[in-house]
Order: C-alpha cells, then structure tokens, then sequence
C-alpha cells in the first residue's frame, strides 16, 4: 500500500525518489511587513502543519479519525521593526496549501521548495 508520504512525493516528484534524504517537502512563505519589508521563512510541512480531523460520527468511533486537513499557523517578524506578521494556512489532506489569511502585512507568495 503506498503510505502518504510516497504519494506526496509522487506529487511533487512525479515518481518515488530511490533516494530520501533531503526529499521532505518544504515551502518558502514570503509576505510583505506593514512596514515594507519582505520577510520569507522556510516551513517543513513533516513538522510544521498541524493536523485536522474530520468529526467522526457516533457510528465511527472504533475508526481511526480522517485527516481533513492540515493548519499553519506562522509569527513572522523582520528586522526593520518589531510588528509580528501573523499567517495562517490552511492545506487539504494532501499537503497542498488551499486557502490563507495574514494580519500585520500581505500575502507575497508561497512555493514549494526542497
Ligand atoms: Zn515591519
């Protein structure tokens, strides 16, 4: 049975690495400080992502509860001024980022990277 993390890298990859290491999925956030800065940081989603469960019903409970989704939640901060950049990501159970919010700043970009 392929476990989540092959079909992962099949997403990514498109076929399964012979080779591990260094193969975990990582994104480069990047957003813009109120006060004009750019500020980019590295997320390891294995690390990072908080997982969301779906509700299991009454009828479920002997079930392992489904993975819904995955949650980011990230303080940014520059060096031009102490004004924390606050994001929030949200991903589908596949690891990939559906939806975001952002306080303090704006949303620049974010892509996949080794
Ligand atoms: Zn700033």
């Amino acid at each position: 049975m392929e476990t989540l993390v092959q079909k992962i890298r099949d997403i990514f990859w498109g076929q399964p690495s012979e080779n591990g290491n260094g193969m975990a999925p990582a994104m480069r956030i990047t957003v813009q400080c109120d006060c004009g800065e750019q500020i980019s940081t590295r997320i390891e989603k294995a690390y990072e992502l908080q997982e969301q469960y779906l509700q299991a019903s009454d009828n479920d409970k002997d079930k392992p509860p489904a993975i819904a989704g995955y949650l980011l939640r990230k303080e940014l901060v520059g060096n031009c001024c102490q004004n924390p950049v606050r994001v929030i990501v949200h991903f589908d159970a596949e690891r990939c980022p559906a939806d975001h919010s952002i306080e303090g700043g704006e949303w620049v970009s974010a892509e996949e990277c080794l």
